[in-house]
């Protein structure tokens, strides 16, 4: 009979071996998801025996993760500044630095009635919903190229008792989207890797997460010049185009906004102290 313990030790072991990061984690996420529980609370349970149902679960989720599947696509979720974001394979996994993203934002604002946002490649919904939850009173339009993610970023909203979001399935390269529109803050998480690093990318993100989302196939810094032309008669004079950036970065995506009208460049920098968010203002 496995108990809590057992599974967790046996399921670490073989992630181990796999060459998973943070084993004992992964391990302690896929169990306390099929046992509807807390990781931690998994502390209190550890003589526990599994019934056999959740004995086969756990199998396939190992094996599941054995092949690099993401812990967020087999469990279905992750957490995104302190909301639960249901993902799946058309969504790229939000990551915690899109968090310092949302946050700036909210940082910068300072009035928020009536606030048009235009969020760009919204995937999952995450930063759209996050501002949501935050800014009641700002109305946000949401923007992605997939059809699966704004259905899936519809329902993140609904679960999240976000109301005040409206999803447009579009291109920014499609002549006229949204061209009726003027918004008051534009903010993207384009795809900014470039097609030489991709390779080099984890597992789990070349094998499991949607290409597009990653990489822009080119040298990462096409979306940037994309998004900060569209932005131009999108955006009111004096708003604000908030972006995410990859390491190394900063210094061609501040020359790209100021070539295309922005000033007052700002840059943030992430936990690793990268800098990971810039944004600028419309002259
Ligand atoms: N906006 C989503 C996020 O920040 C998706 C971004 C993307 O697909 N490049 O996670």
């Amino acid at each position: 009979m496995l108990t809590v313990l057992s599974a967790l030790t046996l399921a670490s072991e073989y992630f181990e071996k796999k060459g998973i990061t943070s084993p004992r984690t992964n391990a302690e996420i896929l169990l306390a998801n099929i046992l509807n529980c807390k990781r931690l609370d998994l502390y209190l349970r550890f003589d526990q025996p599994l019934k056999e149902t959740e004995v086969e679960l756990y199998r396939q989720f190992i094996a599941r993760r054995g092949k690099y599947e993401p812990v967020q696509y087999i469990v279905g979720n992750t957490e995104f500044y302190g909301l639960t974001i249901d993902v799946n394979p058309s969504v790229l996994i939000p990551r915690p630095e899109t968090e310092i993203l949302v946050e700036t934002i909210l940082n910068q604002l300072k009035v928020t009635v009536g606030t048009k946002i235009l969020d760009i490649g919204s995937g999952s919904g995450n930063i759209s919903i996050a501002l949501g939850k935050n800014l009641p009173d700002a109305e946000i339009t949401s923007l992605d190229i997939s059809e699966e993610a704004i259905k899936l970023a519809q329902h993140n909203a609904n679960k999240n008792n976000v109301c005040n979001i409206n999803f447009v399935n579009g291109s920014i390269i499609s002549n006229g989207i949204l061209s009726d529109q003027q918004f008051d803050i534009i903010v993207s998480n384009p795809p900014y890797v470039s097609i030489e690093e991709y390779p080099e990318l984890q597992k789990e993100i070349t094998m499991y997460e949607p290409v597009n989302a990653v990489t822009d196939n080119e040298d990462g810094l096409k979306f940037y010049k994309k998004i900060s032309e569209f932005t131009m008669d999108r955006l009111v004079n004096g708003g604000s185009l908030f972006f995410e950036i990859g390491m190394g970065q900063s210094t061609h995506v501040s020359s790209i906004m100021t070539e295309n009208g922005f000033h007052e460049i700002n840059v943030v920098k992430d936990y690793q102290q990268i800098d990971r968010i810039i944004y600028g203002i419309k002259k």
